[in-house]
């Protein structure tokens, strides 16, 4: 058996491989060194055309792009009309910012459980956790596997719910052979440089309803309009009205420039993320105690993020010395996520009586793996060869 690097022994590569990581090319350069010697840097062409490119992907009639995900998903619940005494239902297996949009207009996050399954939320349980208040809900396509959409869709029309989907992992994904983006009342994109593409910072909504699309763009830029046909009176060519609170969140047409640009190259992205997702599967499908990603019939996964499962009573050590053994190997492996509910805010906020044994269970065994495009065959190679080592230490059944 070969000596870990955690116990004194030779890592399996010598430098750090990062989990996930932007892949920025020449074109991208020169589209956005185009941006800066032309007039406009912030708001400019490339805002409405990369909307238009996000939207035609998706499959949606309009978008609006923010800042971020994180403002884009806010933007969302405003829409939303979410406020005081609203609550809205998540999951608990996620970035903070699913839930964290909620607390923003004021309203009440609820978490439902995950199936052990899928690792998405349950529409069981969401069924359950459904109140007189409760207004929306935000499922999350968690690292890139779509939710049971459908049967979240019908559940909101059954008691007038909204679904804003939190799509940030699954660009490119696809339920029942349609593009993830034209199911839900609005659905959100982030194009931090670890998604699927980037703009650096940036996240757009989408979504098919007018009013909606009003509402979004009002919010990014301090519920102000100039739209002749929305303004109470008209004073001159200066004039301008606030109709809402709103926040200054908008995208800049240099980001923009580089979304177009980058968005030229999703699907290739994303095929090679299935492509590496697939040699992982192969490579981890027949070792006792570890999990491999469910894959659902009806959807497919554009792999944002990779994890392996690795049940507790089959190895001598926890997950975190199985962690540490991965990055002492310089495999950059990550943990994707601390249940929401027990960041130390959402406990002093009243949540440590929010328990959701699923979501629990799932979070001290899951380890993600190294997945972006950029990975090369030796690196994919080395991530199966550090997983192997240490499963060959460490197991014991
Ligand atoms: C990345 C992410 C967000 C937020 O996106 P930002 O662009 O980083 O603000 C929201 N939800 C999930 C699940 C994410 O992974």
């Amino acid at each position: 058996m070969e000596k870990l690097a955690i116990q004194g022994g030779v890592p399996v590569r010598s430098t750090m491989l990062a989990y996930g990581q932007q892949w920025i090319d020449e074109r991208d350069i020169d589209a956005v060194v185009s941006v800066l010697r032309g007039p406009f840097i912030t708001q400019g062409p490339y805002i409405t055309e990369f909307e238009k490119e996000v939207a035609s992907y998706a499959g949606a009639r309009y978008a609006v792009a923010f800042s971020s995900g994180t403002a884009a998903l806010h933007g969302a619940c405003f829409a939303a009309g979410i406020g005081t005494g609203d609550e809205v239902i998540t999951t608990p297996i996620t970035f903070v910012a699913s839930s964290n949009c909620v607390l923003y207009c004021g309203g009440t996050p609820v978490f439902a459980d995950i199936d052990p399954a899928t690792y998405n939320i349950d529409p069981e349980d969401i069924k359950r956790k459904i109140t007189p208040r409760t207004k929306a809900i935000i499922p999350v396509d968690f690292t890139g596997q779509p939710v049971e959409i459908e049967a979240i869709m019908n559940l909101a029309r059954e008691h007038g719910l909204l679904v804003i989907q939190d799509a940030a992992h699954s660009l490119g994904a696809e339920y029942q052979n349609r593009k993830i983006g034209s199911f839900a009342d609005m659905t959100m994109f982030s194009f931090h440089p670890v998604k699927h593409v980037t703009t650096g910072e940036g996240g757009v909504i989408v979504t098919d309803r007018e009013d909606l699309y009003r509402k979004l763009q009002l919010f990014r830029s301090h519920g102000i309009t100039k739209d002749p046909s929305l303004l109470t009176q008209d004073e001159g060519p200066w004039y301008y009205e606030m109709h809402e609170l709103g926040y200054h969140y908008r995208l800049t047409d240099l980001q923009a420039a580089l979304g177009s640009s980058q968005m030229k190259k999703l699907d290739e992205f994303v095929r090679k993320r299935r492509e590496i997702a697939a040699y992982y599967h192969e490579a981890f499908a027949n070792l006792p105690g570890i999990r491999i990603p469910y894959q659902a019939a009806f959807a497919n996964s554009s792999w944002h993020l990779y994890m392996l499962r690795f049940e507790r009573e089959a190895f001598k050590v926890d997950r975190q010395e199985l962690f540490l053994a991965l990055r002492a190997e310089n495999i950059g492996v990550h943990v994707h996520y601390i249940p929401v509910y027990k960041q130390p805010y959402y406990q002093r906020m009243g949540y440590s009586s929010t328990h959701c044994p699923e979501a629990e269970a799932f979070y001290q065994e899951a380890i993600t793996l190294p997945l972006f495009p950029k990975m090369t065959r030796q690196d994919v190679e080395d991530v199966v060869r550090a997983v192997k080592k240490i499963y060959q230490q460490y197991v014991q059944i």
